[in-house]
């Protein structure tokens, strides 16, 4: 049996698709990106119904990109003010209990 494995983003942009929502309501869509957030924060990117990897297969992947130092906490990857140290469920979380005082699970 071929096994094939490839980024769980791009997957979920070509699934949506070909088979979801997109196919559903945007059946002429001719970019797709989807976003993923949770525990770290992905995308994919679909172009005329192909997956565009890039050179480094990290097309879609936006976590890194640089969002603002004024709100979230230092990221794993060292730096301040990604999109993934202000966007991920743990730091909603933190922003949300600071601005109201309350603690809840996302
Ligand atoms: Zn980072």
């Amino acid at each position: 049996m071929d096994v094939v494995l490839a980024n769980d983003a791009n997957c979920s942009a070509l699934a949506e698709t070909r088979l979801g929502v997109v196919q559903q309501q945007f059946p002429d869509a001719r970019v797709v990106f989807v976003i993923i957030l949770g525990t770290g924060v992905g995308g994919g990117l679909v172009v005329n119904g192909h997956v565009i990897e890039g050179f480094h297969g990290i097309t879609g992947e936006w976590g890194h990109n640089y969002l603002s130092e004024a709100e979230g906490y230092r990221c794993f990857c060292g730096k301040k003010g990604c999109n993934e140290s202000i966007l991920v469920g743990l730091a909603l979380e933190r922003y949300y209990a600071q601005h109201s005082g309350q603690k809840l699970d996302l």
